[in-house]
């Protein structure tokens, strides 16, 4: 979009970049957040303006997933911003160059939708034990009539469940519904050698205090965390009540009986494959059905023509490499002998390529953007360090999630301690795509100013992390190719002590594609450049579907179609009002329907923190709601819906702020753009994507507006009726 970016060459590369960022680089600290002042939530003063977020609308901004125009009459001319550049940022500006593609997205296929059987079939359950669910009793029965259906059984439809019981409900009011074969959500489905958390998980795991459990390690395996969600279902009564194999096609509301009808598809049988149609009621309906379901692949020419095996990383197929899930670091014996391409380099790949590394003969890692990679730093819990350190007071485990949020959006008080204290938790320009203390003062005339100093605060760190690749991997033309060149907030951060490390292997080979991309792939194996890798094994790290895909909105991220009061999609009010929520879990026309954010509500890197935030929240709306209605827990036909003017001004606060995601206009493209595809569109489609900022002042402030609007006791936006 020429509008609004200033275009210029660059060593032949046409570049895009906002102007006037290099020019105003300021190291001056973020102006004092009101909060940081000793306040406990925002004064209507305090708040962005709705003045400020019409001027937002019509001068510009970007943010993580949509973009608005610059104001062209503040841009700097082209020479001028380039000679001025400081080299890193030139450079920045050039690899970005490289990776723009005119097709987005559309480079990519979903697997679950391709039109080819052996891609749609990599998408399918590996892990489900058919026999073993069939035998299991069947916990809905088509016409059944529930009181609250959760969609999804991973992290976030569990705690659902569990914070609805401690609100008062019982586990029988409650049914789940899940496409897998087990628990765990994205923590079933990846079970690839090597996988861990890379958020620390004495603040990743929910409830720790309540289920009285200590992580082994600093970071836990991912099969650490799938047993976990299986014994929180288990305490809590919630394992009994899930539905396998079972995909919801879609929901309506039905005013009649005050409730949603859902329409289902289940399987049983071997493979699943005995599907039928079922039907169910249910008063309140919680989606959770996560950020990546839908894994993806490049449309390589011949990649469905490869006669070795092949799979994607979210569904490792432990039969081609030998091991299993059940252990972090699995014997991948099968790999002996084996010539094995990996495609991708993002946080997925970076765990898996040491494993891969250890059995395989030759393991080819096809690279087209390198990831950033820093230091890990795992250890085990201490035992003592835990009691009178980590787990010391009732209440730690709230007080260490908001403090690792906190240092992340810039907003920690002076006297607070970085409690996790890892490298992640100093990634303080990572504010960048999550919001923070002084986020809601950037007007869209300080953007420059803004990236300026986003840049300059990342400046050190991206040095010491590029600094690293040269230091770990001895060959110098390898580490070169491995060197990253973006801002911290273009991808997500690694972390590992293992992977750059393996490219000192013999048997470990980088084929550095230089932002292009592997040319496609033969029968006998990956083509770059005019060059045949020959390979046994092909595993595709390619990522997912952006969750930014349709602005957010939850009808796209969950696949089904809702259909809400008088008719109307969710769809159709999404893309003709842009996102429209309050708090980010519930809006007007679509009554007792929650979803978890992430649009328009608080960000963070750990998701999990946003659900645990967003189950109390919204499991205090709906028994608050009984309440107010003079009804009991067990009664039926409580409504509660979202009122306009409530949702419409809490669209508008986080459209004002909107301005503060701005940095990602100078990244490489990835997901988290849409492959660039977040920077297009007409201005008046832009501003409408702008509506699903995040909460721009951050996490814990988001977190204070809500502890402040429950404190109130008046479900103050929400409009409560009984039958
Ligand atoms: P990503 O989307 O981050 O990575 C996909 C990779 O595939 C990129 O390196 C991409 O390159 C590469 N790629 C795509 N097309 C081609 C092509 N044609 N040729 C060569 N390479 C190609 O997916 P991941 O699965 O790695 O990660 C997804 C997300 O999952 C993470 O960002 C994170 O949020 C989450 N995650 C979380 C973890 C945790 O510990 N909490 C661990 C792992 C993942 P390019 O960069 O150029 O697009």
């Amino acid at each position: 979009m020429r509008d609004f970016h200033t275009a210029g060459h660059l060593k032949g590369h046409t570049v895009e970049w906002p102007a006037e960022i290099h020019l105003r680089i300021s190291r001056s600290p973020p102006p004092q957040h009101p909060l940081q002042e000793g306040k406990t939530h925002l004064s209507e003063t305090d708040k962005p303006s709705l003045a400020s977020a019409q001027a937002a609308a019509t001068t510009g901004c970007v943010n993580r997933f949509t973009t608005l125009p610059l104001d062209q009459s503040k841009m700097g001319s082209n020479v001028e911003m380039l000679a001025s550049m400081p080299p890193d940022q030139q450079k920045y500006m050039a690899e970005a160059a490289k990776r723009k593609r005119p097709d987005g997205m559309a480079q990519f296929q979903e697997l679950h939708f391709s039109d080819n059987e052996r891609l749609r079939q990599l998408a399918d359950d590996p892990f489900a034990d058919h026999a073993t669910l069939d035998q299991l009793p069947v916990p809905i029965k088509s016409g059944d009539r529930v009181k609250f259906l959760i969609l999804g059984a991973g992290l976030g439809g569990i705690l659902n469940g569990v914070r609805l019981i401690q609100a008062g409900f019982s586990a029988d009011q409650i049914r789940l519904v899940e496409v897998a074969g087990g628990i765990g959500g994205t923590w079933y489905w990846n079970r690839y050698p090597g996988l861990h958390c890379d958020v620390e998980s004495y603040v990743y795991l929910p409830l720790l205090e309540e289920m009285g459990y200590m992580p082994p390690h600093k970071y836990i395996s991912g099969v650490g965390i799938r047993n976990y969600l299986v014994e929180m279902a288990k305490k809590w009564d919630l394992a009994d009540k899930i539905m396998y194999r079972t995909q919801v096609n879609g929901l309506q509301w039905d005013d009649g009986i005050r409730a949603w009808k859902a329409d289902m598809t289940t399987g049983r049988g071997p493979g699943g494959q005995e599907k039928s149609t079922l039907w169910m009621n249910a008063d309140f309906v919680l989606l959770n059905t996560g950020l990546f379901p839908h894994p993806q692949v490049p449309k390589l020419p011949g990649l469905t023509g490869f006669e070795g095996a092949m799979f994607h990383t979210a569904r490792w197929d432990y039969n081609v490499t030998g091991g299993s899930s059940e252990t972090p670091f699995p014997t991948l014996d099968k790999l002996n002998g084996k010539r094995v391409g990996i495609i991708g380099t993002g946080a997925t790949a970076i765990q898996v390529v040491p494993e891969v590394a250890k059995w395989a003969k030759e393991l080819y890692v096809f690279q087209r953007t390198p990831s950033q990679v820093h230091v890990r730093g795992q250890r085990e819990t201490d035992l003592t360090e835990w009691r009178e350190q980590i787990a010391a007071k009732p209440g730690w485990q709230t007080e260490r999630m908001e403090n690792f949020a906190e240092h992340l959006s810039l907003g920690a008080p002076s006297d607070h301690k970085n409690l996790v204290g890892d490298g992640f938790s100093h990634l303080s320009a990572y504010y960048a795509l999550i919001g923070g203390i002084g986020s809601d003062k950037v007007t869209p005339e300080k953007v420059p100013e803004h990236i300026g100093g986003l840049l300059a605060l990342d400046a050190t760190r991206a040095a010491k992390v590029r600094a690293r690749v040269s230091e770990v991997v001895k060959d110098e033309d390898t580490a070169e190719k491995l060197t990253p060149w973006y801002p911290v907030w273009c991808k997500r951060p690694t972390f590992s002590d293992v992977f750059l490390q393996a490219f000192n292997q013999e048997n470990v080979h980088l084929v550095d594609t230089d932002g292009k991309g592997v040319d496609g792939v033969t029968p006998r194996g990956l083509v770059f450049n005019g060059k045949e890798y020959p390979l046994d094994v092909l595993i595709l790290s390619t990522g997912y579907r952006s969750p930014g895909v349709g602005s957010g909105n939850p009808s796209v991220r969950t696949g089904l179609e809702i259909v809400g009061r008088g008719g109307r999609t969710l769809t159709e009010k999404w893309t003709s009002q842009g996102p429209t929520t309050l708090h980010g879990c519930a809006s007007n026309g679509f009554p007792n329907l929650f979803w978890m954010g992430p649009t328009q509500a608080g960000a963070t890197a750990n998701f999990a923190h946003v659900l645990e935030v967003l189950s109390r929240h919204v499991a205090h709306i709906v028994a608050k709601g009984h309440e107010q209605a003079g009804a009991c827990k067990q009664d039926n036909g409580v409504v509660v819906e979202v009122r306009k003017e409530a949702e419409e001004a809490w669209s508008m606060l986080c459209l004002s702020g909107a301005a503060a995601f701005s940095a990602t206009s100078v990244c490489t493209p990835s997901y988290l753009t849409n492959e660039g595809e977040a920077m297009l569109g007409k201005p008046q489609e832009l501003m409408q994507r702008a509506r699903g900022a995040p909460w721009p002042t951050g996490m814990v402030a988001y977190i204070r507006e809500l502890d402040a609007w429950h404190d109130a006791g008046k479900l103050e936006g929400i409009e409560v009726t009984a039958a």
